[in-house]
């Protein structure tokens, strides 16, 4: 089923409260009047049951029955026939009886038979409805049951004409209150409406806008400020991403013209075939940093798009190292620089992502490379602490200054003396470096000295050793 909108639930919830609520005090108020009157009629019965023991009370004990029952008949025959009066003593003898009382002739039990508090009964006569009370007293040690009644039509007639009242009364509360209930959820929500207006008129041309926040410190200024944090974050995000594009636009035209220049010059006139051997090698090598630019790129968009996955296994570090020296000692060497390789322990390995790892060692090693002269030095280095197995590339190289290296792991952050140095890059290798180590739940750490060189390390998690044939696919990788 459809939920609900909020502003309907919101009324609903207002209705059927005020509604419980509105009944509630109806049969409440009416059940209230209703004990008011009962006790006031019980009130009533009671001190016509005392008159008659007032009466008892001052008779001469001395006197017979016949003379009290004469008695009774010339108080109660004038003041009370026409009402519902019975007096009987505790061994069954009538001492006055109404008329109503005879015409109708309801039943009495002797006083013994009575409760303390008396006996409530009713019964209709004629057109009445009475109410009787039929009490024991006890005067001078002689019991008697005395029974009076009263017409409860009065009552009745107020009772009905209340819960009538009441009746018609309550439905129109509740209708008021459905009315006002939609009413308060409207005033209630519209803050959240204009909040709602206010944000469809964000787009990513204006993502700059923020919400208003409103003084009150309430739920809507909390979700207004929550909503401008969030805008805040995709802001400063879709600026990264702009930026990312024009830098890689921009990285991509040099390689691109250098490329194009090349060839038109070649094609001016005809060349012999050294030239031409010599062009090719010239766009051979620009290719190849176009290739790695655009491989550095698409590593970091997947990586910003979570597409890049990480599988740790188990890594050993000696074939992890042969296989690198493979490669670079031979780059090392055309750059005239020695390049060294130290392992401490025997049999190390480490937890970690196969190719990641020689990914972010190969970007290290590059680096060093570039930012080493001839003649200095090149040092890959595994050492083993406690559960850790730092692996560390240092140089002899130009080192870092002090305000290039809070920048050095930003994208397309190349530093100043890099690019005096001659060497081309990209200022893409840190970042993407930057990232591995992160996925590997460690840091990538630099300590340089301006001048001298740098060193670029990182730790992972020490494992046992993978058997032969997971060396074997690692070092295929
Ligand atoms: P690139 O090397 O393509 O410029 P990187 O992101 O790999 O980009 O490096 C960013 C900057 O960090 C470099 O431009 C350079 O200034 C500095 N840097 C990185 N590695 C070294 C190093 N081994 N020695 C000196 N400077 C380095």
């Amino acid at each position: 089923m459809k939920p609900l909108p909020i502003r309907l639930k919101l009324s609903l919830w207002y209705f059927a409260m005020f509604a419980t609520a509105a009944c509630l005090l109806s049969i409440a108020s009416w059940w209230m009047l209703r004990s008011t009157v009962d006790a006031t009629e019980y009130h009533e019965l009671k001190e016509r049951v005392e008159d008659v023991q007032l009466l008892l009370a001052h008779e001469d004990p001395t006197r017979g029955m016949d003379e009290l029952r004469q008695e009774f008949a010339a108080i109660y025959s004038i003041k009370d026939d026409g009402k519902w009066l019975q007096v009987m003593d505790q061994d069954g003898n009538w001492i006055f009886r109404s008329k109503r009382m005879l015409a109708q002739n309801p039943g009495l039990p002797l006083p013994d038979r009575l409760p303390g508090r008396g006996l409530i009964e009713e019964f209709h006569q004629g057109s009445h409805l009475v109410r009787v009370l039929s009490y024991p007293i006890e005067i001078r040690g002689r019991k008697y049951s005395v029974q009076t009644g009263l017409a409860l039509n009065r009552s009745i007639v107020l009772l009905t004409k209340f819960g009538t009242d009441l009746f018609l009364l309550t439905p129109a509360m509740i209708i008021l209150a459905a009315v006002g209930g939609h009413w308060m959820s409207r005033k209630a929500l519209q803050p959240v409406a204009l909040l709602a207006a206010e944000a469809r008129r964000i787009n990513d041309r204006n993502l700059y806008t923020r919400l208003p926040v409103p003084s009150a410190n309430d739920e809507i200024s909390d979700l207004s400020r929550t909503l401008n944090q969030m805008l805040e974050r995709i802001d400063t995000a879709f600026a990264s991403v702009r930026a990312f594009t024009g830098n890689a636009s921009h990285e991509l035209r040099t390689p691109i013209s250098l490329l194009r220049a090349e060839i038109e010059v070649a094609l001016l006139r005809p060349r012999g075939e050294q030239e031409y051997h010599a062009t090719l090698l010239r766009l051979l090598e620009e290719t190849i940093r176009m290739t790695h630019l655009v491989e550095n790129l698409l590593a970091l968009a997947r990586a910003d798009g979570g597409a890049e996955t990480v599988v740790m296994v188990p890594i050993s570090v000696d074939a992890l190292f042969m296989r690198i020296e493979e490669t670079w000692r031979t780059i090392m060497q055309f750059g005239m620089i020695d390049f060294r390789i130290e392992i401490e322990g025997s049999e190390l390995a480490v937890l970690g992502d196969p190719s990641g790892v020689s990914r972010l060692l190969s970007i290290l090693l590059e680096n060093a490379s570039k930012y080493t002269a001839p003649g200095g030095s090149v040092t890959l280095s595994a050492t083993s602490k406690a559960n850790a197995i730092t692996l560390s590339v240092r140089d002899t190289g130009i080192g870092i200054s002090c305000s290039d290296l809070p920048k050095i792991f930003d994208r397309f952050y190349r530093g100043t003396e890099a690019g005096n140095f001659g060497s081309r890059g990209s200022g893409l290798g840190l970042a993407l470096g930057k990232w591995i180590a992160e996925r590997h739940g460690t840091q990538l750490n630099v300590e340089t000295e301006p001048g001298r060189g740098s060193r670029f390390f990182f730790s992972l998690m020490a494992c046992p050793m993978p058997c032969t044939n997971e060396i074997a696919s690692v070092a295929q990788r």
